[in-house]
């Protein structure tokens, strides 16, 4: 059991979905007996995957998944963020523009354009930004998707008050404690050295690489990463472009405090 509490008025939560592939929601189904036991802790009003939004309520907790990539959806985080006393961005969509910003990459009337082709100014579209670059973000959860015990971790934290901070080192550090063997060892790139942990090197601990999809550590240990670089010969860009699938949205605070 977790140490959720449990009171009378329990705290009115709600999920909304941006920008996304919804992958976020389902790492929220897999966490098992504890969702249950959460939900036992609060009142889930508003999910769009099976209710419609209701604008006359307010909220204990917002919990949001997806990038902010058109007007609507500004004005429409606006309104929620208006309507709750927490707001949690989850996902890296939401918590750092995610695989979303690769769209920033290119000129917006360019990208339209082979999207929607030659009406494309009928649709709407604007560069895309994570959460707290449009409204202030109270949780972050970062990954994509999020790792499930730090997404509880999360919730347990903004159900009961007390703050909750991103870890600001490297993968590596997480991988290292799980005595995986480098993947640089085996000749093969990965963004662990320059990515915040966190996720317990999750997909280092599976065989692959780190993509870097919980964003950058703020002070990343430069002259490590050089060396790592040059011991193993590898183009800076080719390191940078990687980094690039999920951190294209790196202007301002990047809020994960
Ligand atoms: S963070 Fe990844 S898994 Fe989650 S909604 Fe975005 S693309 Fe999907
Ligand atoms: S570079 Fe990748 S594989 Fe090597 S220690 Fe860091 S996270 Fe692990
Ligand atoms: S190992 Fe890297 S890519 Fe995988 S979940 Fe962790 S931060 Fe994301």
């Amino acid at each position: 059991m977790t140490d959720v509490p449990k009171t009378a008025v329990r705290p009115k939560v709600a999920f909304f979905d941006f920008a996304c592939c919804e992958g976020c929601q389902l790492q929220v189904a897999n966490l098992g007996e504890s969702l249950l036991d959460i939900l036992g802790a609060i009142d889930v009003v508003e999910f769009r995957e099976v209710m419609s939004e209701k604008w006359d309520k307010d909220y204990d907790v917002a919990i949001i998944e997806g990038s902010i990539t058109d007007s609507h959806a500004e004005e429409r985080i606006k309104k929620i963020r208006a309507r709750s006393k927490v707001l949690i961005a989850y996902g890296a969509c939401a918590a750092i523009g995610g695989v979303n910003g690769m769209k920033n990459s290119f000129q917006l009337d360019e990208i339209r354009g082979y999207v929607y082709g030659k009406d494309y100014k009928f649709f709407d579209s604007t560069k895309t930004r994570p959460v707290h670059q449009v409204v202030k973000v109270d949780y972050f959860v970062n990954g994509c998707p999020v790792y499930p015990p730090e997404l509880l971790e999360v919730l347990k934290c903004a159900l009961r008050g007390l703050p909750y901070t991103v870890p600001d080192n490297p993968v590596c550090s997480e991988c290292k404690l799980n005595e995986n063997v480098c993947m640089y060892e085996r000749g093969v790139a990965c963004m662990g050295p320059w990515t915040k942990a966190g996720c317990n090197s999750w997909c280092v601990n599976n065989g692959n690489i780190c993509y870097g999809c919980r964003g950058e550590v703020r002070n990343p240990a430069k002259n490590a990463a050089q060396d790592v670089i040059g011991r193993f010969n590898l183009n800076p860009e080719t390191v940078r472009g990687k980094f690039d699938m999920y951190n294209k949205c790196k202007e301002g605070d990047n809020g994960n405090k």
